[in-house]
């Protein structure tokens, strides 16, 4: 069976940068499982795995267009300390959570100031271009409840309480 809409690819994946630092990787873990052509993963890869087979192996370059986005300038904001919890130490490189305008986002401290702190919205990945060495291990049909939902169900997959 060919990785193609509506077939659901499991695969091991190692993700690098431009200077060959693993970023992320499935290898001595669960390899990843997605519901292909529903854009569960960046679009430069699934183009890429698009008619392969299990057993396929490649070296995938993804630029940033075709992966996380580019780095948007406007994304990165200064917030006054008063948008804080008082609790909350905040620290250079941590992640924040907030309500965007499209649900929960996910920020970045890029640093302190003295009335508060640098935030990056964008993607941490953003910007970058990703290097992926896959291996696909298996190919199945998607269930029609997977098709309706959008996503993998079971191993790997989605798990509805
Ligand atoms: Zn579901």
């Amino acid at each position: 069976m060919k990785a193609a809409s509506g077939t659901v690819v499991t695969m091991h994946y190692t993700l690098s940068d431009d200077h060959g630092a693993v970023l992320d990787s499935s290898r001595g873990a669960e390899p990843l499982t997605y519901l292909h052509g529903h854009g569960n993963i960046v679009p430069g890869l699934e183009q890429a795995l698009e008619g392969k087979q299990a057993g396929h192996k490649s070296q995938v370059t993804v630029a940033p267009a075709d992966g996380y986005g580019e780095i948007n300038p406007q994304a990165i904001f200064e917030a006054p300390k008063a948008h804080f919890p008082p609790e909350v130490n905040l620290a250079a490189g941590q992640r924040v959570y907030a309500e965007g305008p499209n649900g929960p986002i996910t920020l970045t401290v890029v640093r302190l100031t003295d009335t508060g702190a640098v935030l990056d919205a964008n993607h941490p990945l953003a910007g970058k271009t990703l290097h992926f060495d896959i291996e696909i291990t298996e190919i199945r049909q998607a269930t029609e409840e997977e098709l309706s939902h959008g996503h993998v169900h079971g191993a790997g997959g989605h798990h509805h309480d």
